[in-house]
């Protein structure tokens, strides 16, 4: 392969990269992430500020969001894991309960 093929190879990498950081914005609007991600990967990411700002917050700045909580020694993780690592290192198989955690 040459060079400049990496080259393009790797703007279109960092182009779909930055339009998936930049979706992640839409999570708590109205827009959303997936259509965020669309609008941005389509139109580029500053046609995709507009519809960010355009797009209304969700439910006057309360939001809920979506914790793991173990029911074992009571911790509540951000991110999914398939047993609590917690009760895992002392050998117990605790699986998380998935929470809604209001947020403000
Ligand atoms: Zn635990």
């Amino acid at each position: 392969m040459e060079t400049k093929d990496l080259v393009l190879i790797g703007i279109v990498v960092v182009y779909v990269l930055i339009a998936y950081l930049f979706s992640r914005l839409g999570k708590y609007r109205e827009i959303g992430t997936r259509r965020l991600f669309i609008l941005s990967l389509l139109l580029t990411p500053v046609i995709g500020i507009a519809f960010l700002a355009s797009s209304q917050h969700r439910k006057l700045n309360l939001y809920t969001e979506e914790r793991f909580k173990c029911e074992e020694c009571g911790y509540v993780f951000s991110e999914e894991h398939d047993n609590c690592p917690f009760c895992e290192k002392e050998g117990k198989q605790s699986q998380l309960k998935p929470v809604s955690m209001f947020m403000t």
